[in-house]
């Protein structure tokens, strides 16, 4: 007991104090994107064939962050004269739409949606789905639980079953054998929920996207609400988002 004591006055308060502190993340971390516009033409279309994912626009000059696995190709081919990444990680989004963007990204506050804040603000019941995913963005939310976010200080709990869940949270790229079970799941949550997109494969089918054994995101089978971009997306990223939209 004693030891107990001993180790929990040596080891302090750990849980960071965001959103009242700002937290500083690495400069290796990529976050929202910084857009050049007026970077040459050749080294964009260059950049835009570089992409694994076909994420870049170069006609509109912008960056789907839908599908975008953040790997860094277009910043090393332009040597960031086109793309950057910034350590920005107040990525998510309301609607699939803005996740196309030149770098600016609307407020997600300001579509945040009134009565879902009433229902859930003080009380959010998640049941989490993995539909195929590698397990990073499930790693990167169960992280959550940990003293460092301690998520449970704002009300919000990921929950076993979906009958005690107000939210359904969709990580992976819905491989053609999770469909049923996600949409069964959703079928058992009472009414109103929420559903939330997490990282790219739930949004586009990420690295997985074309393959005739994934959907092409979750919200071509269900209506999505919140869209939280990443491959994985970073805790820090599920933090603001969740807070942002239902506190
Ligand atoms: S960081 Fe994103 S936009 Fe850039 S090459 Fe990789 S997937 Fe494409
Ligand atoms: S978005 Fe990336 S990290 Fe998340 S499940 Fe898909 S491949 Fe894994």
């Amino acid at each position: 007991m004693l030891d107990t004591l001993k180790n929990r006055f040596e080891q302090g308060y750990r849980t960071n104090n965001y959103p009242k502190e700002r937290i500083q993340l690495s400069e290796r971390y990529r976050g929202v994107p910084k857009i050049n516009k007026e970077a040459p033409s050749d080294l964009i279309i260059r950049c835009a064939r570089a992409c694994p994912q076909d994420a870049i626009d170069s006609a509109k000059k912008m960056v789907d962050m839908g599908r975008c696995v953040f790997c860094g190709t277009c910043e090393r081919v332009s040597g960031g004269q086109f793309i950057s990444f910034t350590s920005n990680f107040e990525a998510s989004v309301a609607r699939r739409e803005d996740l196309l963007t030149d770098g600016t990204l609307p407020d997600l506050a300001a579509h945040s949606k009134q009565h879902f804040k009433k229902l859930f603000g003080r009380s959010l019941q998640l049941r989490q789905v993995s539909a195929g995913g590698c397990n990073a963005c499930e790693a990167d939310l169960n992280v959550l639980a940990t003293p460092f976010f301690d998520l449970a200080r704002f009300g919000i709990n990921f929950v076993a079953s979906p009958r005690h869940s107000d939210g359904l949270v969709v990580t992976g790229p819905i491989s053609r054998n999770m469909r049923r079970a996600l949409l069964h799941t959703y079928e058992a949550m009472p009414a109103p929920k929420v559903v939330i997109a997490v990282g790219s494969c739930a949004i586009t089918g990420g690295p997985f996207r074309g393959s005739p054994e994934v959907s092409e995101g979750v919200d071509t089978i269900l209506p999505v609400d919140l869209y939280i971009p990443g491959c994985p997306s970073h805790p820090m990223t599920n933090l603001h988002a969740l807070l942002t939209f239902f506190k």
